[in-house]
């Protein structure tokens, strides 16, 4: 496939800056993929231009996707993540290395970059190294061969890095490179078989419980062990990814306050959604009680494999603390957790569904969902996709999201007024194992600018 053509053109809407602490009616100036200028407009210049109507933002970053490739390319491939990721809004992307090999040595670095490279998408691919050699848990990887490969971070995704005493020569290691181990906590010992949060919905359903106290305590361990290392090595610090519940919230908040080095993301699934949709209700979490049966929410069968995913959905009041932590500053990015899979992996029994959710299309839409219900400022929910994740990626950020003029153009363009229906075939990802399948949700991107060169364009 050939590059992506440069654009050009002029685009007017509510621009949103968080690099430089401004939103407004704004007019942006495209040309030969550069951003020529972008005028604030104001008085009747500005008319009809405002934050629930077409938006200018810079192109979103996610930090936690999963492609598939290599390994099991009937799932996604780089190809069509990437092209899943331009119709989401996002232009940088950064892939987990829990494909088939591990991404845990150099040459697995490289195969995904020349696939990224093949499929002519101007979205940057960024990849995150294994822990340990195959996720195993048991020896370290050679992280400095990785860091040299030019991985962003270290994770074990899927699982927890087993041991607290590779996790703490993790911390070391990496922070030596300059780099963030990348935890998925959750400690197996109390989650072996759980297929939902422990909880009301789970008991009458059923399922067997996923408890908070496997995520609290997993949090609390890799916390205890990066106030150890940071004395001895500054440059260490500690992302927690996917984090699901206001116990293991408060950790990070107490972590934060007390000045250690930890940063954490939420998912757009544990934002929007909690354990009542596996009941059958489909409303959204800040509309939700916990108990669906006896407000007669429910709208759809129970049990729909697309929302068996790793941490579970939450209770009401999880899914407002993770609001609650992007506005005050506790979490710092929202990273989608793209989990494509085949239908074959999906389509059994609910405990035996493959966890996970493609999410990397319909993100910005239920973010901009919760900022249409109160839920958080514009300017900060567009700040945890954007200029969030570059902070936790620190000097090894490719890219600083922002507006600025005199470089090449790296936006997307929203409609937060329209709506789109989320289809099998409106989905560019593999993966169409999305419960939103049939929904109709606000926020359509009309056109995606990676470095200048169009990515997605309606
Ligand atoms: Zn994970």
């Amino acid at each position: 496939m050939s590059a992506a053509v440069k654009y050009n053109g002029t685009l007017r809407g509510w621009a949103v800056d968080p690099a430089a602490g401004r939103e407004g009616a704004a007019e942006a100036v495209v040309a030969d993929g550069v951003l020529t200028a972008l005028t604030w407009l104001s008085g009747s210049d500005a008319e009809g231009l405002g934050p629930d109507g077409v938006l200018i933002l810079p192109g979103l970053m996610d930090l936690h996707a999963h492609f598939r490739e290599p390994g099991n390319e009937d799932a996604e491939t780089v190809a069509t993540g990437l092209a899943a990721a331009a119709h989401g809004g996002f232009t940088t992307v950064a892939l987990m290395p829990n494909t088939t090999p591990a991404i845990d040595e150099p040459s697995v670095v490289s195969r995904i970059r020349a696939a990224a490279a093949a499929s002519g998408s101007p979205v940057r691919t960024l990849i995150h190294g294994a822990v340990t050699v195959g996720r195993k848990g048991e020896t370290l990887a050679a992280l400095g061969e990785l860091a040299d490969a030019g991985v962003t971070g270290f994770s074990d995704d899927g699982s927890p890095v087993k041991s607290a005493s590779i996790m703490r020569n993790a911390l070391m290691y990496a922070g030596s490179l300059g780099l963030p181990i990348i935890d998925h906590p959750e400690d197996h010992t109390l989650t072996e078989g759980a297929e939902a949060s422990e909880g009301y919905v789970a008991t009458v359903l059923g399922l067997k419980g996923w408890p908070i106290a496997a995520e609290v305590g997993s949090v609390a361990r890799s916390i205890a062990l990066l106030a150890d290392v940071v004395r001895d090595v500054p440059g260490a610090r500690l992302h927690l990814t996917h984090v699901s519940t206001a116990a293991a919230l408060d950790q990070v908040l107490l972590a934060r306050a007390a000045g250690l080095p930890v940063t954490c993301d939420v998912t757009p699934h544990h934002l929007a959604f909690t354990d009542e949709w596996i009941a059958g209700a489909r409303r959204f979490a800040w509309e939700a009680s916990g108990d669906p049966w006896a407000d007669g929410a429910l709208v759809a069968g129970p049990f729909d494999t697309s929302l068996r995913v790793n941490p579970p959905l939450r209770s009401p009041e999880d899914a407002l603390a993770c609001w609650a932590a992007l506005a005050d500053g506790t979490a710092t990015a929202i990273a989608t957790d793209h989990a494509p899979h085949t239908e074959v992996d999906k389509h059994v029994e609910f405990g035996w569904a493959i966890n996970g959710i493609s999410g990397i299309e319909t993100a910005l839409s239920l973010v901009l969902a919760g900022v249409a219900a109160g839920q958080l400022p514009l300017a900060t929910a567009v700040a945890a996709l954007t200029t969030g994740p570059a902070t936790v990626l620190g000097d090894r950020s490719p890219v600083q999201p922002g507006l600025r003029v005199g470089e090449p153009a790296d936006l997307v363009v929203v409609d937060a007024g329209a709506s789109w229906t989320v289809t099998a075939a409106a989905l560019r990802s593999k993966g169409k194992n999305s419960p939103l399948l049939g929904r109709d949700v606000p926020g359509v991107v009309r056109l995606t600018l990676a470095a200048g060169r169009v990515a997605y364009e309606a």
